[in-house]
């Protein structure tokens, strides 16, 4: 059975077609700058790349072409050819724990969630829209960003504020990245062959969260009720002292939208270096950019503070694991995250941790009581599996 995995974005269209018998990828592609002059589609299969240049005006043409160029590769012969559609949602609330075969209602349900996630859901939705209006007769199954997380304790997830803000606005901790946390979950667990493992997995790419794993199931994630709080990433601050912001509109007369470009686009890495892609940050600091230094270290002192107190409530860790752009390829950072953590059980072997994780490895010393994992995480893949277990094939 075909699987078609669509992450729909406000300006961009990411897809992924996998064969489900053998678990392999026939294509992926994107379709790019939607909406605006210099839009294009790409797709890539086997060794062969196609790109369409062209006006993309909006989602619906965009999943147009993608079927065009998916039919012209001959990889499929028609929509109908596909056993289902998997969609990556961002938010699913507290009402989606589960990935969910789509209707109407669970329509109405994801846009009831727009306010939690302004920027996502929307985004998402139009691709759920169009593929529906589309391919009427192929199963759809949403899978939530959030759902990994549902297993969460309420002393956990909830914040330290008038109980109403989370009976009334829904404010609690929710998390993020739950589709590749999951994922490389499995991979540790299968590696260990272990059914429940105790293990913090580390997603550290442009954005980053970490989360608490327990017997098998999340405990605890830094994200929060949007992707801001917890590590510092890219361009977003992550966790810091609220009053901070009373004190930055007091002070220069700052509005929301002022504070929200600050914390989520113009801090992080970015705020404190003027880069927020980790490769120049590194190059940076190797050429004795002190800011760039700093940034780095206080990167990797973050993630240590989580790696103390995420162990304090998991116990005894059977492993950790490192996964997305910057866990997967940059030695340095993990290097400086796993540095004098041997009174944790933690100690990495240098020399494996050198390699290039094409798959599964384990980059922990012989000493090391706990393993450490560099695991390539694959989202598309996660969706598209937890969507062929939904529909039960
Ligand atoms: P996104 O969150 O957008 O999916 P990715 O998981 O692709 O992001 O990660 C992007 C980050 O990974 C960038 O900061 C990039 O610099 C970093 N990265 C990618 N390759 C390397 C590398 N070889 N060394 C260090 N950082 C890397």
């Amino acid at each position: 059975m075909k699987i078609l995995v669509l992450n729909s974005g406000s300006s961009s269209i990411k897809f992924q077609l996998f064969e489900m018998n053998e678990k392999i990828s026939l294509a992926c592609g994107i379709i790019e700058q939607i909406g605006e002059q210099e839009s294009y589609a790409k797709i890539e299969f086997g060794d062969k790349k196609i790109e369409k240049k062209e006006v993309i005006s909006n989602h619906k043409y965009g999943l147009k072409l993608m079927s065009i160029l998916l039919i012209e590769s001959f990889i499929i012969k028609n929509l109908d050819e596909l056993g289902a559609i998997g969609h990556r949602v961002v938010h699913g609330g507290e009402k989606f724990s589960k990935p969910v075969l789509i209707n109407g209602e669970v329509i109405e349900e994801i846009e009831k969630l727009i306010p939690l996630a302004p920027l996502h859901n929307p985004a998402n939705l139009d691709g759920i829209k169009v593929t529906m209006e589309q391919s009427p007769n192929v199963p759809q199954v949403a899978v939530f960003d959030t759902a990994f997380h549902a297993t969460i304790p309420s002393y956990a997830y909830m914040y330290a504020l008038p109980y109403d803000t989370y009976v009334h606005d829904g404010v609690r901790r929710y998390g993020f990245h739950g589709t590749s946390h999951h994922f490389v979950l499995k991979e540790a667990s299968k590696y260990l062959v272990k059914e429940k493992i105790n293990a913090i997995t580390l997603h550290l790419g442009n954005g980053a969260s970490m989360a608490a794993i327990k017997d098998g199931k999340c405990i605890d994630t830094t994200m929060g009720l949007t992707p801001l709080e917890g590590l510092i990433m890219g361009t977003r601050s992550g966790d810091l002292d609220p009053a901070i912001l009373f004190y930055l509109a007091r002070k220069n007369g700052f509005n929301i939208d002022d504070l929200d470009k600050l914390l989520n686009k113009n801090s992080g890495l970015k705020g404190i270096c003027g880069n927020n892609d980790m490769r120049e940050v590194e190059k940076m600091a190797k050429k004795g950019d002190a800011k760039a230094q700093l940034a780095l270290n206080m990167f990797s002192y973050r993630i240590k503070k989580y790696i103390g107190s995420y162990n304090a409530v998991i116990g005894k860790l059977d492993c950790i694991v490192f996964t997305g752009g910057i866990g997967e390829n940059d030695i340095d950072t993990r290097v400086r995250c796993c540095e004098d953590l041997e009174h944790l059980g933690i100690e990495l072997d240098l020399i494996k941790n050198n390699q290039r994780a094409k798959e599964i490895i384990d980059i922990s010393s012989k000493k090391s009581k706990v393993k450490v994992f560099v695991i390539p995480t694959n989202e598309e893949l996660e969706i598209a599996e937890q969507t062929n277990s939904l529909l039960g094939t």
